[in-house]
């Protein structure tokens, strides 16, 4: 915490980039135009970021082209690649209270949470993809004949990158650590409400001594700026995170170059506390499952399941420990839960409050704007829910929780997968073999037993279902940046 009040307030933080990052210059749109981001704490512009269009979209992706086709990067030893990121990694390190000011400004999270969650987290990510830089490698096969063949794994060429805004760096981290250590070059697309620190890490990684090319960063908006990297035939693969709408959107249009694709979308994710679980230890599960970063995470644990012996007493701890989360200024080191991002997501989540009550759950707790300036909404508990209500099927991506009661084990399953989504899971039980039971049978990519939201850089993450696919960290998340090349030599 004594880092934390040397973190640099608002009014004095220095914006350093809001231009678009091109084959290592920094230049305006080439229409002119920006466009102003937002404080949503305040709803007070803190800068204005030079706005991309298919123009700019051109330029990065010819030289991102370029620096694939011709440059240093992945023609050098890998080795070298590796220490390139270890440098940034270090170089973002050095920056972290900054960092952490920034993204909080930007993206409204409390600051505590960007300096000891998210840019912790990015730096393993980058160290881990750095790690296997000089890793990837083939295989000998023993084919058939008097051949020696053998397999190369490749970099896919250039990757498009498109992130949202509820994990700015870690985004930005996740998906540059292993384009990077593949030896592919990039054109990224930060979200139109969060660009700021994309942008820093970009000028970060030029200092690293990431060759001009490989990292090209064009802020904008989605249906220009977006659409542009995903039509370019130059890309030959698509990274998206972000809702499932958009992917729909994006699967088609890259239909035409078939460019691959790994989608990170949303998620309704059971999380369910059984009669004999440590309930101390689930109630803090339940807590942060459902409010980490203002609720805005892909895997909240939005459905908590409760076994109906215990129901109403857990109910009430839950219900309480909502009362107490303390929702305030993201500067202010005791705050737990800052605005949410913008005023569509306010008014989105608002209008979902609207519905719980009017489809008949009962709001236990919460269920208002906090203040009237900024965009804070109170820690939200809806009981009595049924499943058939748009609170139990549809993602909130807010502070609001719907609490389900169940009884019977077969029927818990088929209520927890009965969703389009299959992100994540958690379950919360002293019996090992019911744990191991559940986390088989939940269709779900990720499934936690007796904890929430524990990420590692060397875990794979991602969806079952229409929550997307492909996957991202561990050595899986390699596999979407790379082609597998098959060589045959005959020995005859
Ligand atoms: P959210 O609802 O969380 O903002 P979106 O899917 O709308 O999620 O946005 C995630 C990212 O996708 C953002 O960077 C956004 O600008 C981008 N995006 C939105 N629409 C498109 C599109 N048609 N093509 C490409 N990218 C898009």
């Amino acid at each position: 915490m004594a880092t934390l009040a040397a973190a640099p307030k608002p009014a004095s933080l220095p914006i350093h980039q809001t231009q678009l990052l091109i084959d290592g210059q920094w230049v305006p749109a080439k229409s002119g135009k920006t466009f102003d981001t937002i404080n949503p704490a305040t709803e007070e512009v803190i800068a204005q970021v030079a706005e991309g269009d298919a123009a700019d979209v051109e330029a990065a992706v010819r030289a991102a082209r370029r620096a694939f086709d011709e440059g240093p990067w992945p023609r050098m030893n890998a080795r070298d690649r590796g220490r390139i990121m270890y440098r940034l990694a270090d170089l973002i390190e050095a920056e972290i209270d900054e960092l952490a000011a920034l993204e909080a400004l930007d993206n409204g999270k409390p600051v505590s949470d960007a300096r000891a969650g998210d840019i912790p987290l990015a730096l393993d990510t980058l160290r881990y993809y750095a790690g296997w830089a000089d890793k990837i490698h083939g295989q000998t096969i023993p084919i058939n004949g008097n051949y020696f063949c053998y397999t190369r794994r490749e970099p896919v060429g250039v990757a498009g990158q498109i992130i949202p805004w509820n994990f700015p760096i870690l985004m930005t981290a996740w998906k540059w650590g292993p384009a990077l250590a593949a030896g592919c070059t990039i054109v990224m697309k930060p979200a139109e409400q969060t660009p700021l620190t994309c942008l820093r890490l970009a000028r970060l990684a030029q200092k690293a001594g990431v060759p001009d090319g490989v990292i090209n960063v064009v802020p904008g908006f989605g249906p220009t700026a977006g659409a542009a990297i995903v039509k370019h035939p130059g890309i030959d693969k698509v990274a998206f995170t972000g809702s499932g709408e958009t992917a729909q959107i994006i699967m088609r249009q890259a239909a035409d170059g078939l460019k691959r694709l790994t989608f990170e979308l949303g998620g309704k994710s059971p999380n369910i506390v059984f009669a004999d679980a440590d309930l101390d230890a689930a109630a803090v599960g339940a807590h942060v499952g459902i409010y980490l970063n203002q609720g805005q995470c892909c895997c909240a644990g939005s459905r908590l399941f409760v076994e109906d012996a215990i129901h109403e007493k857990f109910v009430e701890r839950v219900v309480e420990m909502s009362r107490k989360r303390k929702v305030g200024d993201p500067f202010d080191p005791a705050t737990e839960q800052g605005p949410q991002v913008d005023r569509a997501q306010f008014d989105k989540i608002m209008g979902y409050i609207e519905s719980g009550k009017r489809e008949g759950a009962t709001c236990a707790t919460g269920g208002k704007r906090v203040g009237d300036r900024g965009f804070f909404i109170e820690p939200t508990v809806f009981t009595n829910v049924k499943d058939e209500m748009a609170i139990a099927r549809e993602e909130i991506f807010g502070p609001v929780l719907s609490v389900l009661k169940f009884s019977d084990m077969d029927e818990l399953i088929r209520r927890a997968n009965a969703t389009t989504f299959g992100l994540a899971a958690a379950v919360w039980t002293r019996d090992v073999a019911r744990a191991h039971e559940v986390a088989k049978r939940l269709r779900a990519g990720t499934v936690w037993v007796n904890c929430y939201d524990v990420f590692d850089a060397a875990a794979p993450f991602g969806g079952f279902k229409q929550s997307g696919f492909g996957r991202e960290l561990g050595e899986r998340g390699l596999d979407p940046y790379l082609e597998t090349k098959t060589v045959t030599v005959s020995l005859s």
